[in-house]
């Protein structure tokens, strides 16, 4: 176990390699090792594990990490600064702490886990864990890219139903959690809530941070669930819900539509008809079970007319289209 007390402070480290913060990388820093230590207890048991920091920075959170005596951690970080600061814990940990400089967004994560022990989809998770405070600028693509990948049980959930535990702008975490009717419900909400269990543990309030932040910031556990509420590949899943809340307030026959060309209105009504959903209901008041329903519908839909997945409503040829369609429908009604 490494001795913090020989070690220099991460305020120290801080001042020590003039690691200034860059807003272009979202570097705001959790000093505090209570508030650290809080986020790491949320992971669970994770001791013996092998655990992934998504950017450690200065290396409060990796130092948490560390001190629940792990028998792996990788850190990937993309600011180069921070390397040398890491490489002296890395040398206090006996290299148990594995280093890597590179873009998390394109890090093949699948590599770090190959010497864990793996588990059964439908058995209890590995002990094999993702956490990190995330940049917020990249927060959403992450979990958007890891999300698939725990559908198609690539990179760490080729081992198992990996948890996560990572840091989200509060907004975007409450978006994650929130529940038929509430306000905040939204893509997010049903692309986390039908591959996992989502649950949002705690909120640092931006003073926490260093240099503060505008926002609050929500601390989101994931575990990945033994079956999908959805049973349809996430491309589909994601096309039909990205669709559904195209326009939020707006009743979902407006947006459903925007998955079809207007010259196919029999597929429009093929969807609520073999549904049963009202057209009039609004985004927020469908249920999961009411997406997993119009997904399967749609995906059925693209079976049997291939090109329609690959339908863009925003394409060119899509909005002259529109045009086209509702000057024909103006002269018509002219005419009648
Ligand atoms: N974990 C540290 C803490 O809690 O104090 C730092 C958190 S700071 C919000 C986000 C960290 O992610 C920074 O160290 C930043 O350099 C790093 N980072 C930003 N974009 C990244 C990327 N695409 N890949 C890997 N690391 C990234």
């Amino acid at each position: 176990m490494v001795d913090y007390l020989l070690m220099p402070t991460i305020s120290d480290i801080i001042r020590l390699f003039k690691l200034r913060s860059q807003k272009k990388l979202s570097q705001n820093f959790l000093l505090d090792m209570n508030l650290t230590r809080k986020i790491v207890k949320c992971a669970g048991n994770i001791e013996g594990g092998y655990v992934c920091e998504v950017g450690p920075g200065p290396g409060g959170i990796t130092r948490a990490i560390l001190e629940k005596d792990v028998k792996q951690l990788n850190v990937i970080e993309k600011d180069q600064r921070f390397i040398p600061s890491l490489q002296i814990l890395s040398d206090a940990c006996d290299h148990k702490l594995k280093i890597y400089h590179g873009d998390v967004l394109d890090f093949d994560m699948e590599k770090l886990f190959t010497e864990a022990e793996s588990q059964e989809w439908d058995k209890k998770s590995p002990n094999i864990h993702i956490i990190g405070n995330l940049p917020f600028n990249i927060s959403t693509p992450l979990i958007i890219k890891y999300l698939e990948a725990i559908s198609n049980r690539t990179g760490p959930w080729k081992y198992g139903r990996t948890k996560m535990t990572l840091t989200f702008q509060k907004e975007v975490a409450e978006r994650m959690v929130a529940t038929i009717l509430n306000k905040r419900r939204s893509r997010l909400s049903i692309m986390c809530q039908h591959l996992c269990e989502t649950h949002l543990k705690f909120v640092i309030p931006g003073t926490a941070f260093v240099p503060v932040p505008m926002i609050d910031v929500g601390v989101v556990h994931f575990v990945p669930l033994r079956t999908p509420m959805i049973s349809q590949p996430f491309k589909i899943v994601e096309k039909v819900v990205g669709h559904v809340f195209h326009y939020r307030q707006k009743m979902i026959k407006h947006s459903v539509q925007t998955l079809f060309p207007l010259d196919m209105p029999e597929l429009l009504e093929k969807m609520f008809a073999e549904t049963c959903i009202d057209p009039e209901t609004r985004p927020i008041q469908l249920s999961i079970e009411e997406f997993g329903r119009l997904c399967h519908v749609y995906a059925h839909i693209c079976e049997q007319h291939p090109h329609i997945f690959d339908y863009d409503y925003r394409s060119k040829e899509s909005l002259n289209e529109i045009k086209q369609f509702r000057l024909n429908r103006r002269l018509s009604r002219m005419h009648e």
